[in-house]
Formats: C-alpha cells, sequence, structure tokens
C-alpha cells in the first residue's frame, strides 16, 4: 500500500466523488486483504476470519465510498495487495 497517500484529505476526496460511477476499465476482484478498510485507519467495522480474510460488520450497510473502492486508478492506493487494477 502507498501509505504517503493514505491521508484525510484522500479520504475526503474519495467520499465527496463517491456518487461518481466506477471506472469501466477496472479488472479484477476484491481478495479480502483489509486494507481499504484502514483508510486512513483501520475502520471499527473491520473483522478477520481465522484464515485472515476481512469482512465488514456492517456489510449490507456500508458507505458508498466503501463499496465503490478502488473506484478509479487515481484513488488505488492498496496495490499490489488489492485485488483489482486498472490496466487502461
Ligand atoms: S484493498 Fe482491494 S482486495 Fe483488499 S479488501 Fe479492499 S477492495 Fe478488497
Amino acid at each position: 500500500m502507498d501509505r504517503a497517500r493514505n491521508t484525510w484529505g484522500a479520504k475526503l476526496r474519495r467520499t465527496l466523488t463517491c456518487g461518481l460511477p466506477v471506472s469501466r476499465s477496472r479488472r479484477g476482484a476484491c481478495r479480502s486483504c483489509g486494507l481499504c478498510c484502514e483508510l486512513p485507519n483501520a475502520c471499527p467495522f473491520l473483522r478477520f476470519r481465522p484464515d485472515g480474510r476481512s469482512f465488514c460488520a456492517i456489510y449490507r450497510w456500508r458507505p458508498l465510498n466503501c463499496r465503490k473502492y478502488p473506484r478509479t486508478a487515481a484513488e488505488h492506493i492498496t496495490r499490489p495487495e488489492c485485488g483489482f487494477s486498472f490496466p487502461d
């Protein structure tokens, strides 16, 4: 993860733009690594299964910016661990 870009400013930008569509160039799927639940710090609803995979304690009601992360290549700071990519 790019920890230098993991700031409250980046979180604010993601929140303000979360109503916009997910980039059509996004590929892949979530690996349940849980890193995006630590942007910019660990979410109180972040949980881990015995095998190490993460899950959300309020998954059905999670905010839009969580549902859409990573919405664009520019906001994708959890590489290379994240299962999503933006090849274009
Ligand atoms: S960083 Fe990517 S792979 Fe990890 S939990 Fe978030 S969306 Fe899933």
